[in-house]
């Protein structure tokens, strides 16, 4: 099959299903045109680059120049990117096709897409349930076959809640491994673009081409141009597992359960070896993630004052605070909670019992989970303690959606690489399985989620 073919393919099937899914906030009209051109590079023997016209969606908070890209959010409704993100840079470079900018939480806080101002995605294995988020937009397209991969972000579990809600694989790398360059920016110092994608080898396959150094943002780090496909089917003979007990106790679903034990003996089948390990500290992980990002929020949206960004009315004839007020109107109800809350937990007065305290939670956190990764390989843990829910049976209460978070945030509070992986299904309903390895471990860790996909 031709690219053009198979990219023209893909384009009717968003425009067969998305009015259903509402997956993407926009379309690229050319793609069709940008796939020819691929096949015609390789009619005249040409070198193209090893997407060969893969059709890829891109979460609305990653830049591509000229696009518009809104985070979903009506502040930045007509915002078009002066500049391509590095991991756009690097997939034009490999003759990627970007079939167009796919639904979020707004500003990717929330999890499962309700927060978007253009209305919810839907999840495709039952349109009257949440796809999950705030990448529901990327899981979404790759369940339903309107694209091959996607590029979600994942601050505290972005890429693989809706990869878990939606049954497709969804990895958070160590942090630095791929640059956040034109990632429009939500808690920078612990989140990560990471790849939605049908199988955990299409997952390794894009690591190789978006990770690695970056000049352009100094957390990058050097893996010495690794390949994570090459050995990725030798197996886990002999690893050792550690099955995190605080994130399978209280409020699991019963079927999560069931699903996460079926996942630890297959593993122990392939040869590994399981056994439970206690990280105390999460049980305040989640309180210590949101008063960080809470803190990084509201500093990193501080610059959305309707004279750099947002313009849309003039500042003459406003006193300060009423202008201000005014501008932040244009941001919906679960960033406003943020920012007031980001003003409040590092304020004078108030730092020490909120914010340093939630530093030192993480540091704690991060000091176990080294610990735990001197006797373990890997430790597991479903994705997500409960089954995918109902579009608006949480959205009244921000604290319970919070506290879905449980499992995920682990990963991104100590920049341990993570995957979640299509396991089971409960009444139709997806279920996935996380695996979490060292930093640096990203090889290892898509071994292990190859070996048990
Ligand atoms: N639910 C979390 C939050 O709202 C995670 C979001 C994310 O990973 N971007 O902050």
């Amino acid at each position: 099959i031709s690219a053009e073919d198979f990219v023209a393919k893909t384009i009717e099937q968003i425009k067969h299903i998305d009015d259903k899914l509402h997956a993407f906030l926009s379309v690229n009209d050319s793609a069709v045109d940008q796939a020819r051109e691929i096949d015609k590079k390789i009619k005249s023997g040409n070198k193209v680059g090893d997407c060969f016209g893969m059709p890829i969606s891109i979460k609305d908070n990653l830049c591509i120049k000229g696009n518009k890209t809104t985070c979903a959010s009506k502040m930045l409704e007509n915002f078009v990117a002066p500049y391509d993100a590095t991991v756009i840079t690097k997939l034009k470079q490999q003759d990627a096709i970007f079939v167009g900018n796919v639904n979020m939480d707004e500003f990717a806080m929330g999890l499962t897409t309700e927060f978007s101002a253009y209305g919810p995605s839907k999840n495709p294995w039952n349109t009257e349930y949440v796809p999950g988020g705030s990448s529901g937009g990327s899981a979404v397209s790759v369940s339903a076959f309107e694209c091959v991969a996607s590029l979600g972000s994942d601050t505290g579990g972005s890429v693989r809640n809706p990869a878990s809600f939606c049954s497709t694989v969804g990895y958070k790398p160590t942090y630095g491994l791929i640059s956040r360059f034109g990632l429009i920016s939500y808690a920078n110092s612990i989140e990560q673009i990471g790849p939605l994608t049908r199988t955990v080898k299409d997952s390794a396959f894009l690591l190789n081409l978006i990770s690695g150094i970056d000049p352009n943002d100094n957390t990058t780090i050097d893996n010495g141009d690794e390949d994570y496909l090459s050995g990725i089917d030798t197996g886990i003979e002999g690893k050792k597992i550690g099955i995190i007990k605080e994130m399978i106790g209280e409020g699991i679903d019963p079927a999560v359960l069931s699903a996460t034990k079926e996942a630890i003996s297959k593993l122990e089948k392939l040869g590994a070896v399981c056994e439970e390990v206690s990280l105390d500290m999460v049980k305040y992980s989640v309180a210590a993630y949101y008063t960080i990002t809470a803190t990084e929020a509201g500093s990193n949206l501080a610059r959305y004052d309707n004279l750099r960004y947002g313009y849309d009315f003039s500042v003459e004839g406003y006193e300060f605070n009423s202008y201000i007020s005014k501008a932040r109107r244009k941001f919906g109800p679960e960033v406003t909670r943020r920012m007031i809350l980001g003003g409040f937990v590092p304020s004078a007065g108030h730092a020490g019992k909120y914010f340093l305290k939630a530093l030192k939670v993480k540091n704690k956190l991060t000091k176990e989970v080294n610990e735990a990764f001197k006797k373990f390989d890997l430790l597991i843990a479903p994705t997500v303690p409960i089954l995918p829910f109902k579009i608006g049976e949480k959205i009244d209460d921000p604290v319970s959606l919070f506290l879905v978070d449980i499992n995920t945030v682990t990963a991104n509070l100590t920049g341990k690489p993570a995957i979640s992986i299509p396991f089971s299904h409960s009444n139709g309903l997806p279920i996935g399985i996380q695996l979490l390895a060292d930093s640096n471990q990203d090889k290892l860790l898509l071994r292990a989620a190859y070996a048990l996909e």
